[in-house]
């Protein structure tokens, strides 16, 4: 388990940056916690980290996003984006979901991951957002990522 806590937008942003860095195909992460507590917000880092191109629009109402990925620097081809607040498990399972997590070459954010959890792999990262006040967030991740020292 790791923890951090971050006073603004920015560095909220900064965090699913170094995270992102990190990865190299076939990661699933699972964004938890209230409206406003900057999920979308850190999904926007790792979006930029991972070379998907913006506009990075809310999947609310679209339910998953993709963004096609072409980068040397890893074997990532797509970033898929989902957000389940709208939708039920079955609706997920539609989208072909065992061929997207199988596939070592897409990267899968999810927000609002717990009516799906049942289907979730057991490697996938689980990070909590808190609202501390007005510009404090709290962010728990699941298990510890070797990262850059946070600034
Ligand atoms: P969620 O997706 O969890 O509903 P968002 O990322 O959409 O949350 O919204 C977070 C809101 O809080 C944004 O308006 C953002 O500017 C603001 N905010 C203020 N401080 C922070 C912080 N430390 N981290 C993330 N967002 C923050
Ligand atoms: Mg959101």
């Amino acid at each position: 388990m790791k923890k951090f806590i971050t006073k603004n937008a920015e560095e909220t942003k900064a965090l699913g940056v170094r995270l992102a860095l990190t990865f190299q195909g076939g990661e699933i992460v699972c964004l938890r916690g209230d409206l406003g507590a900057g999920k979308t917000t850190f999904a926007q880092g790792m979006l930029r980290a991972l070379g998907a191109e913006p506009p990075y629009t809310s999947p609310t109402f679209v339910v998953i996003k993709q963004y096609k990925i072409d980068n040397d620097k890893s074997r990532i081809r797509n970033v898929y984006h989902l957000d389940t607040y709208r939708v039920e498990v079955e609706d997920v399972l539609e989208l072909s979901w065992k061929e997207l997590v199988a596939d070592k070459d897409n990267v899968i954010i999810i927000e609002w991951p717990n009516k799906m959890k049942d289907i979730i792999p057991a490697e996938a990262l689980w990070i909590d957002f808190k609202w501390l006040d007005e510009n404090k967030r709290e962010i728990v991740f699941s298990r510890n990522v070797d990262m850059r020292e946070f600034m």
